[in-house]
């Protein structure tokens, strides 16, 4: 089991639809993608191996640096890792 992941960005916003809209949210997009649609909006994810890898920890440590109560792990497709 790996302990990097590849992060494309994290950012600190607002989420902007489901169950907690409107609240602050820690936003980690991971980079990979195996799916494919047709539609995606982020294609730049696809290749893992485009982003820059870093420790789970770092990530970890680096969102807690801000005040949400909610993190938003998306991608690519964040399953693959
Ligand atoms: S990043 Fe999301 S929308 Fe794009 S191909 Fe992968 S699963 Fe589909």
């Amino acid at each position: 089991m790996s302990t990097v992941l590849p992060v494309m960005e994290a950012f600190y916003t607002v989420q902007g639809e489901g169950l907690f809209a409107g609240h602050s949210a820690y936003f980690i997009r991971l980079g990979g993608c195996d799916v494919g649609c047709t539609w995606c909006d982020v294609k730049e994810s696809w290749e893992m191996d485009r982003h820059p890898k870093f420790e789970v920890a770092a990530v970890v440590e680096e969102a807690l640096r801000y005040p949400a109560r909610i993190v938003v792990v998306t991608g690519g497709e964040p399953l693959m890792h």
